[in-house]
This record gives C-alpha cells, sequence and structure tokens, in this order.
C-alpha cells in the first residue's frame, strides 16, 4: 500500500464576532493539547498565523500597555512552535487594519473583511508587513498563503502583491465549497479535477505555466443529519465538547444553515470540534478522488475540544502508511507531491 501524504495546519486566530476570546484560550492551550497528541506519532503542524493580530496588538500596546503581554505570550508561543520543527506561514484578515482597543476589548470593524476591500497600494503593504512579522518570528521561509474566510477570489486584484513578496504556494480552495454570503463570498464549485495544480490568474485552475501551486484543503461531504447532530450536541454542552476559544463567532446568514440543515454539503476537512469525528470519512474520500494528493486537513485551534483531539488521536493511532509534512517539505525548483 502506498504511503499517504499527510498535512495538518490551523487558521492560529481570535474569534471576530462580539467577543475577541484570550490569548491563552484560544491559541496558546488547544496548540499545546493538539501537539502532545501530534508529537506521538511525530506529526508536523502548520500554524496560518492571523499576522495582522501581531501588527495591530503592537500599535495598540502603546495606548493600552496590558496588550504588551498578549503580544509577548503570541510571539514567544510561535517562536517555541517554530522551533520545535513546526511551520508558520501567511493568513490573512485585513480587517485588523480597521479594529481597535477599547481599553477593555477589542472592537470589530468587518466591513472590509476581504482583502480585495482594500485597494492594491493598501493590499501591497499589507502582504508585505504581514509576511514579514511572521518571519520575524518563524525559522523557516513564509511562502504559502491562506485567505481569511477562504475569500480568494478573484485573485486578480491579490495576485500581484504576492508574488511582489514570493508568497508562491496557496492553500485555501476546497473543492466544491461555496459562500453565497456577499461580505465573505467565494465559490469553488468548479474547480481542477487534478489533486494538486500550477495557476496562474484563477486558484481553482490548473495553467502549467503559472507561478503559484494550488494545495487544496481535503474536502469531505457531509449529510444533513450530520449538522442536525451537530446542533444537539452543542445543546448538550458537554465539557469534553466545550471548545477551548473563550470568544464568539461572527454571526452566519440564516442560508448557511438552511443549507447545511437541508442538503448533502462540502466541508473543509477538518478537526475543529465535532468535524474532528469525520477524519476516517475525509480520508475514504480522498483515497477515492485524490490519491496522488495530500491529505490536507485543517482547523482552528479556537474551536479545538478535548473531544477533537481525541479524535485526532484515535485517528492517527489507526494510520500505518501515513508521512506527515509541513508546507517547508514543498520547497524546491520541483514539487513531486506524489
Ligand atoms: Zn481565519
Amino acid at each position: 500500500m502506498p504511503t499517504t501524504k499527510m498535512m495538518i495546519s490551523l487558521d492560529y486566530e481570535l474569534f471576530f464576532g462580539p467577543e475577541a476570546g484570550s490569548v491563552e484560550n484560544c491559541l496558546v492551550s488547544p496548540v499545546t493539547a493538539l501537539l502532545d497528541v501530534l508529537n506521538k506519532y511525530a506529526a508536523k503542524l502548520t500554524l496560518f498565523v492571523d499576522a495582522g493580530y501581531l501588527i495591530r496588538l503592537r500599535d495598540q500596546a502603546t495606548q493600552h500597555p496590558q496588550l504588551g503581554a498578549d503580544l509577548t505570550a503570541v510571539k514567544r508561543h510561535l517562536e517555541q512552535v517554530s522551533q520545535a520543527g513546526h511551520d508558520i506561514q501567511l493568513h490573512i484578515h485585513p480587517h485588523w487594519e480597521d479594529s481597535h482597543f477599547d481599553g477593555k476589548q477589542w472592537c470589530f470593524d468587518t466591513s472590509r473583511y476581504r482583502l480585495h476591500d482594500f485597494n492594491e497600494i493598501e493590499i501591497g503593504r499589507i502582504v508585505r508587513d504581514y509576511k514579514h512579522e511572521l518571519e520575524g518570528l518563524s525559522c523557516h521561509e513564509v511562502f504559502a498563503y491562506r485567505a481569511g474566510g477562504w475569500c480568494i477570489q478573484p485573485f486578480d486584484k491579490i495576485k500581484a502583491a504576492l508574488l511582489a513578496n514570493g508568497v508562491w504556494l496557496d492553500s485555501t480552495v476546497y473543492k466544491h465549497g461555496l459562500s453565497e454570503d456577499p461580505s465573505r463570498w467565494y465559490d469553488f464549485r468548479h474547480t481542477s479535477a487534478a489533486p494538486w495544480w500550477y495557476f496562474s490568474d484563477d486558484p481553482t485552475q490548473e495553467d502549467k505555466q503559472g507561478p503559484f501551486v494550488q494545495i487544496p484543503i481535503s474536502t469531505v461531504p457531509l449529510s444533513p443529519l450530520f449538522f442536525w447532530k451537530m446542533a444537539l450536541v452543542k445543546k448538550l454542552a458537554s465539557r469534553r465538547l466545550k471548545p477551548f476559544g473563550d470568544g464568539q463567532v461572527m454571526p452566519q446568514t440564516s442560508g448557511y444553515y438552511l443549507s447545511r440543515l437541508t442538503q448533502t454539503t462540502f466541508s473543509p476537512a477538518s478537526i475543529d470540534g465535532v468535524k474532528a469525528s469525520t477524519l476516517s470519512q475525509a480520508l475514504n474520500y480522498h483515497l477515492r478522488h485524490e490519491r496522488e494528493g495530500i491529505f490536507n486537513v485543517m482547523g482552528h485551534p479556537k474551536a479545538l475540544s478535548p473531544y477533537s483531539i481525541e479524535q485526532v488521536d484515535r485517528f492517527l493511532a489507526k494510520q500505518r502508511q501515513m508521512e506527515y509534512i509541513t508546507f517547508q517539505d514543498l520547497r524546491g525548483t520541483k514539487i513531486e507531491i506524489s
């Protein structure tokens, strides 16, 4: 049986709703708990770090000295994780540009939620500064990108900024994905059939001459029954299922819930909360459809729970032919994935 390559990445960020949550509970504790499990299997982790948060923390710490402790804690944590051989890559939530700390809490203005909501000069500055911020913490090069909220389209508006800053790999797309919320729109329904591909102007379409590489997040089809169970489980609120994160999410549109509760939808393969119970299903789907690619699983530290980490442990314990990689393993002149 051939080896399957697996990548585990987390979007390292606070909540963007009415309460941002704490550094300890949304970032440090869940990553530490997950790494305790991953270390048993010598599996490496990639953190897509919301770099705008770090920059805003430093800016606002001059007025609000209590933020200095948060900045120190996050930087120390990321440095330790990188020194232990894990990967740090670029995640951009540009609404940090418009958000501030009021002395008690973060006040988010998400009217410019997408990077596309900024002009091209601003986009160039954001990509440059955010990447530079992470390179100051990481032992390795930062060259991979995941768009905040999966909002990467239309790509032509952000392409030049990524190219100019040496960001040549994207891992935002998940096949069949769709968000119809206009402020957080993306459409991955018509995506290359290849397990990974080079691209130029459209991250969902292969262009063999393109300067970018797309490593899609793996996809898992989930039935309405899964989401009904998930809603029920949330009501039960057992301690094991309670996420580490202590903030509140941005509200979703009613269409978001309706579609998931009435038809099979495609989700990114994820270790968040109850979704971690679908890892075996996601791997089977991957092996049936994308055998030559990377089993690329994502999550968020804030959404991990003792239950989800236990599910990861159980899943990894069953794997005999798994090779764990990070984006650093894809560097080189020619990418060889399979
Ligand atoms: Zn994010």
